[in-house]
């Protein structure tokens, strides 16, 4: 359960060592600083780091890792701490290397369609500067105002618009890296196709920082949709929203999202965050969904008539189809919610697991009567980019540690059942390591644990994070 715990102290000798890489203004110990970098979104326990560093270049990161190696001083690598595994959550004695101050977007190619970033930028001023640009980077998510494109790489996200793009794994075409003996590993491809031998970009990407600290990236842009069409559609069954997408894919190829929310969502969205009920009557499922294209008219047009076709044949009970930008907001606000909602049920548990789209009605019936019967005084809601088989379920708010962790193993054992994954796109962190082997074989853990004894054989990079530590320090 997330409480504040008190830092322990770190050794003057490497102090002044960090300093003298850091500068004054780059080794943080300011109480009230410590405090706000003490954790995640999760209800990982909240621990202020014992010292915050801030460097302002990805040599710097590097001169950092090589120093803490030495003496042998575990750090944790912190992006926007919007994470929900609590990755970023400080574990005791640990001091934290924040990339805030690695916030330059570098360079725009406007004529490959890439962008140059360094890893802590903002993932909402990215998108923005693109934008301006007249291209587009489509990974968007709800926490895009504050978490960093390197969190993401190094968390894999996903988010709404994977059904068309793809998760950050498809789009860093290079990286820049630096290992926790210090050295800088700087692969910053830009070319689309290249075949040169193992791509190790992959090791780093959704290792959440077990590897290394990525510093810069390489970003693939797709051209900027001009067009966007919205609808709310509102369903008598899951079966019809498996349908529905499946048919949306063939009709429409500009689909960039389709979102799935229960009825208990909603209820929630509009309780929560006071929005009006968008249909007179409740329904069991409600889909969101969204076209990019380049011809706002003739796609909203297409939208309407392939919805129109959907309500007459039975398969969508109601819809509300979006005519401007501002009614397109509106429908995104109840699935936006989530934010709120996250706050509103603390302490929460949050899932985001990978389902097959054939066993996902059974699973979310199932899971949920089950969560019903055994918590009855908490609210459980689903919900989730179901185009790609992932589904969150949110269950609070849980007075005790004790009641979290008997509704983790209950989900998490559903999953494995179902031969599903425990994280889809937020991670393992610390708050699932222990129910990785749902999911994972023994071969592979014992794979990933080599590959981080290689790679950081002293253990001092966000140890104990993803699965339990090899090395003590
Ligand atoms: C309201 C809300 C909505 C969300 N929606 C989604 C969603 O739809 N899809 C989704 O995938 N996630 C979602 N998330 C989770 C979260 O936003 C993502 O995991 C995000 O990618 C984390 O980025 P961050 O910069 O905040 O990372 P942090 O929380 O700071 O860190 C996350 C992990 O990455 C490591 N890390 C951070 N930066 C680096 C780096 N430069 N190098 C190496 N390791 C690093 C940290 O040590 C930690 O293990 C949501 C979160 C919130 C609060």
């Amino acid at each position: 359960m997330a409480e504040i715990e008190t830092p322990a102290g770190v050794a003057n000798e490497l102090r002044d060592a960090l300093r003298s890489v850091l500068g004054d203004a780059g080794v943080v110990s300011d109480p009230a600083l410590l405090a706000a970098r003490s954790g995640d979104w999760s209800e990982a326990t909240k621990m202020p780091p014992a010292l915050v560093l801030l460097p302002r270049t990805p040599q710097q990161v590097a001169d950092v890792l090589a120093l803490c190696a030495r003496h042998r001083q575990r750090i944790v690598v912190q992006g926007g701490l919007t994470g929900l595994a609590g990755g970023a959550t400080p574990a005791p004695a640990e001091v934290a290397l924040s990339l805030a101050r690695l916030d330059r977007i570098e360079d725009i190619d406007a004529v490959g369609g890439t962008a140059t970033v360094q890893a802590g930028v903002v993932l909402e001023e990215l998108q923005a500067r693109v934008e301006s640009q007249d291209w587009y980077f489509p990974l968007d998510l709800g926490a895009r105002g504050s978490c960093q494109v390197g969190g993401n790489a190094a968390t894999n996200a996903g988010g709404n618009r994977v059904i068309r793009y793809g998760t950050m794994r498809e789009l860093v075409q290079g990286i820049e890296v630096a290992l926790p003996d210090g050295r800088l590993l700087t692969m910053m491809n830009r070319v689309t196709k290249n075949t040169t031998g193992v791509d190790l970009k992959h090791l780093f990407i959704g290792a959440e920082g077990t590897l290394g600290v990525i510093t810069r990236l390489v970003l693939k842009l797709s051209p900027r949709p001009t067009a966007s069409s919205a609808a709310l559609c509102a369903l008598p069954s899951f079966e019809a929203a498996t349908r529905l997408v499946r048919d949306m894919r063939r009709a429409l190829p500009g689909l960039s999202a389709f979102e799935v929310m229960w009825s208990d969502f909603m209820e929630a969205a509009q309780e929560i965050g006071g929005l009006r009920p968008a249909f007179a009557e409740a329904s069991p499922v409600y889909a969101l969904v969204e076209t990019q294209g380049a011809r706002q008219e003739e796609d909203r047009d297409q939208l309407e008539r392939f919805l129109g076709e959907a309500l007459e044949a039975g398969s969508v009970s109601d819809v509300v189809v979006a005519q401007s930008q501002g009614d397109a907001h509106r429908l995104w606000a109840y699935r936006e919610t989530i934010g709120e909602m996250l706050g509103q049920l603390k302490p929460h548990a949050a899932f985001d697991v990978g389902v097959p789209m054939a066993a996902m009605d059974s699973f979310v019936r199932t899971v949920r009567d089950a969560l019903q019967s055994r918590f009855p005084a908490q609210r459980h809601l689903f919900f989730g980019h179901i185009g790609d088989g992932n589904l969150h379920v949110l269950s609070g708010p849980h007075g005790s540690a004790e009641s979290l962790h008997r509704v983790e193993q209950l989900v998490y054992e559903a999953v494995g059942a179902v031969g599903g994954s425990i994280s889809a796109e937020h991670g393992i962190g610390v708050v699932k390591k222990e129910f990785l082997h749902f999911t994972r074989s023994d071969a592979e853990l014992e794979l990933m644990r080599s590959l981080k004894a290689l790679l950081d054989p002293a253990g001092i990079l966000n140890t104990g994070r993803v699965f339990a530590p090899t090395t003590s320090v």
